[in-house]
């Protein structure tokens, strides 16, 4: 067995193979932490060692493609550092684990029936028997949580290792079980045969698999899987790009089910990448909707699903609704059993729409409970307050070489009143792309700053976190002492600093010489301790885990707490992820910004592109052009789209201006020299990918071309957007989609007609659904496993009914919602108290 050292950098080597696409462990890298800490733990591996790799990880999932890599190459330094330096521990094992919390069962298991077969429990049982038998006794009905609680192992059929095996998909309980949702389901009524399928469809084939080899190509660097399907209609030629163990998984002969995208190659029909399973007679002739769940090795759809089977017939209709019976009522959703019956096993699609809608509520209604209570709770909290001088923070804005906008008054006075408040501020600020949210927390800083506390800024990356360095810098000190502060109270702390430098600011802040501090995550990996922390702001927030908002805000005592996001959400959602904090919005531009002009070229009429591109540079003003990330598979990797392009725009496009070149696989210092040499004008024109998106501040650019725009959401497309039109001259931004597909430059013509980033993100919403959103909040404290499926009226009702709830029965503590109040504990336990 490799040790928890090799096992993490056989995973990461895989997600490095697919292109960091966050599957190479099931349900996501992050889903690994768990279990790897308490191997870790297990083994003494160093406290910073497990916390650094838990809070990255945590946070993987929320970072673009491009910061992956980069996340994964920092902690894979760090593994080998370790290896380096203590080769022993790193290379032992850890003794398997036992379940962390063994809870036994009500009962004994069951002695296996002899009909069960060989003792190795990675073998079904043969299929006769047990499908419909029950599971285990039926349990005494006063304990029907403890009975849910039981482990896997009570299920006939599943042994120790098996449920080993099944851990690492995150199932230890029966309850994770019931709980644990198909992927997708294969509704074989909806095929296709192959002669009529047509290109750009998304759908299933069945056939069989007439051949099946590995090719090298690239020199040898990598493989290809080709196999030829047929049904009997005709042919389709089928591609795995790296995948070699597919070839060793199936022969000719074999029939399987594949789902993809149909796609043309030299004229022919083709499925590159789709995702295959073998076919399952048994399950197609007794389901016509089957479900299909994520896997892990050594679980098999066959096995898994017929668990499953067995699980969810004996348990569903044993299941206690937790939702009171008004609420149910109200809102016309299926009970507790039915949902969980048909979200697996759905006699019709309806019913699977109903269940879904059922489950996804119960996720929102647990959730708006949650933040209801954490909210009471933060107020409960008793903060330092600060209250500058009359008339002081008024001299400050004076200072300022702008007017303030009307927003920003109104913002910077709700920080105001958070920090007279006596109870820690607790806020987000929400504004668009180039609203001026940072002078606005840098002023509220200040106040805190001038009573003698101590703030800490955190920014995503070390590109945006050197611009708040220095634009806070600028607001704040003066080396002649005629400001706040001075230059050498004020630090700049990110992955790059060096370790002699990391020192002082260390000592800096513990001994409170150092008054504010801005930086990357390194402040919160690295061991600072602050003499008085008083407030954290977090900028960019959603691309940072819960964990670690909870870890900076850690380093003070009841800091107050600023976060701050350019994501439009609008407000209906908002108010549902993020009500234990307080909103303020900034609606407003500053004056004296022209409106972008935006355009949709087709892809004939790149050349227009460019010549608006050459005439803005003679002008003297610089350009970006964003290309997409590349999708996983076809690519070697990530960044190669703009790499290969940077060439060629150098070599045949724009051969006498200095093209500069941004990517994610870029070190992070590399990445801060491009990007400091674009900003100091060294180069007319950035190529990038999609690394650029976060707030740095160029004001000489003017062109934003964006290249494969219909990849993007509008809300991230408006981010890019508002790279440019940040200095005094007319903007412009060009928006070059792949195809001329109607329906997606349909889609960006919205781009054209409004530069609102809250209607952009509406109409995101609309055409996307809510999971771009939700993912922002979810990470690290709780899985939205069904909500992201739904729309925004199920997640606005589901509001309404937490309140009313909430409003009746803070406490959860009469009879009727003893049920709920149990499962509300079982979905916070994780991280109880730690929401923002
Ligand atoms: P964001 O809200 O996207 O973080 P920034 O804080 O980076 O925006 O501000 C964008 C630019 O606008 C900065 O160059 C900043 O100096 C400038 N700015 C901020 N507030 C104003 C204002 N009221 N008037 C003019 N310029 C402003
Ligand atoms: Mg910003």
């Amino acid at each position: 067995m490799p040790s928890p050292i090799e096992k993490l950098q056989k995973f990461f080597k895989l997600e490095a193979e697919r292109g960091y696409d966050n599957r190479a462990v099931v349900g996501g890298l992050d889903k690994i932490v768990p279990a790897w800490d308490t191997e870790a733990q297990t083994l003494n591996y160093p406290e910073t060692l497990i916390e650094t790799v838990r809070t990255r990880l945590l946070n993987y999932p929320n970072l673009e493609s491009e910061e992956r890599s980069q996340a994964l190459a920092d902690l894979l330094t760090l593994l080998k550092e370790f290896q380096s330096e203590h080769p022993q521990l790193a290379a032992n094992q850890a003794q398997p684990a036992a379940p962390r919390k063994p809870i036994p069962p009500a009962r004994p298991k069951p002695a296996r029936p002899v009909e069960a077969g060989p003792a190795d429990d990675l073998l079904p049982p043969p299929p006769a028997a047990p499908n419909l038998r029950p599971a285990r006794p039926v349990p005494p009905k006063s304990e029907p949580v403890q009975g849910l609680d039981a482990p896997l192992t009570v299920i006939s059929g599943i042994g120790t290792r098996y449920a080993q095996s099944l851990r690492s998909l995150g199932l230890e309980t029966l309850n994770d079980l019931l709980y644990f949702f198909p992927r997708r389901y294969d509704d074989y009524s909806q095929f296709k045969p192959i002669n009529r399928l047509e290109y750009g469809d998304e759908l299933t084939v069945l056939g069989t698999i007439q051949s099946i080899i590995v090719r090298p190509i690239r020199g040898g660097q990598s493989q290809l899987t080709e196999a030829v399907i047929t049904d009997g209609t005709g042919f389709l030629r089928v591609t795995w790009f790296n995948s070699p163990y597919i070839a060793n998984k199936l022969k000719s002969g074999d029939q399987i089910v594949l789902s993809g995208k149909v796609d043309m190659y030299l004229g022919r029909k083709v499925m590159n990448n789709p995702d295959w399973e073998s076919l399952e007679q048994e399950h197609l002739h007794t389901n016509r909707i089957v479900p299909v769940y994520p896997l892990t090795a050594q679980v098999t759809q066959k096995n898994l699903r017929r668990i499953l089977h067995q699980t969810v017939t004996f348990w569903a209709s044993r299941l206690t609704d937790h939702l009171p019976n008004s609420v149910r009522e109200e809102t016309n959703l299926p009970d507790l059993s039915t949902a969980i019956r048909n979200a697996h096993f759905p006699d019709s699609m309806d019913s699977l729409t109903a269940a879904r809608r059922r489950l996804a509520f119960d996720e929102i209604f647990l959730l708006q409970l949650g933040v209801q209570r954490q909210k009471q709770s933060w107020q409960s909290l008793t903060a330092q307050v600060f209250e500058p001088p009359a008339g002081w923070l008024d001299e400050q804005i004076q200072r300022l070489p702008y007017e303030l906008t009307n927003a920003q008054r109104k913002a910077l006075a709700d920080l105001e009143s958070d920090l007279r408040s006596g109870r820690p501020m607790n806020r987000l600020l929400q504004g668009d792309v180039g609203s001026g949210k940072t002078v606005v927390a840098g002023l509220a800083a200040a106040v805190v700053i001038q009573a003698g506390a101590q703030v800490a800024f955190m920014a995503p990356t070390s590109i945006l976190a050197e611009q708040h360095y220095r634009s806070l810098s600028r607001l704040l000190a003066a080396e002649d002492g005629s400001n706040l502060l001075r230059p050498a109270e004020i630090a700049l702390l990110v992955g790059d600093t060096s370790e002699a430098e990391k020192a002082a600011i260390r000592s800096g802040l513990a001994d409170g010489s150092i008054r504010l501090v801005i930086g990357t995550h390194a402040l919160i990996e690295d061991p600072i301790t602050f003499q008085r922390l008083q407030m954290a702001v977090i900028d960019e927030q959603h691309r940072f885990g819960v964990a670690q908002r909870a870890a900076l805000r850690g380093k003070g005592e009841n800091p107050h707490l600023l976060v701050m996001t350019a994501t439009p959400i609008p407000r209906s959602l908002a108010l549902t992820l993020y009500g234990d904090l307080d909103l303020a919005v900034m609606d407003e531009m500053p004056v004296g910004r022209m409106p972008i002009e935006t355009h949709v070229l087709h892809p004939l009429e790149r050349e227009r592109a460019y010549h608006l591109l050459r005439t803005q540079i003679e002008q003297g003003r610089q350009a970006f052009i964003i290309y997409p990330l590349v999708e996983k598979g076809e690519r070697e990797d990530d960044s190669k789209a703009a790499v290969e392009e940077h060439q060629r725009l150098q070599r045949e496009v724009f051969p006498h201006l200095k093209l500069g070149l941004l990517h994610g696989r870029m070190r992070p210092d590399e990445k801060e020299q491009v990007m400091a040499r674009f900003r100091d004008g060294e180069y007319q024109i950035l190529v990038s990918t999609s690394v650029v998106e976060v707030g740095v501040d160029v004001p000489n650019a003017t062109v934003m071309l964006i290249e494969g725009a219909n990849r993007f959401g509008l809300a991230q497309l408006h981010q890019f957007r508002g790279r440019v039109g940040r200095g005094p001259d007319q903007s412009y931004c060009l928006l070059i989609p792949e195809s001329e597909n109607a329906v997606e430059n349909e889609r960006l013509v919205a781009m054209e007609q409004s530069s609102d980033g809250f209607v952009l993100a509406e109409r995101d919403l609309e055409q996307r659904g809510p999971g771009d959103f939700l993912g922002s909040r979810q990470s690290g404290f709780m899985e939205l496993k069904m909500a992201s499926l739904t729309d925004v009226r199920l997640i606005e009702i589901a509001r309404e009914q937490a309140q009313k709830l909430f409003a009746m029965d803070p406490e959860l503590q009469l009879p009727e919602h003893a049920n709920l109040s149990r499962v509300f504990d079982r979905f916070w336990a994780a991280t109880k108290g730690e929401l923002s």
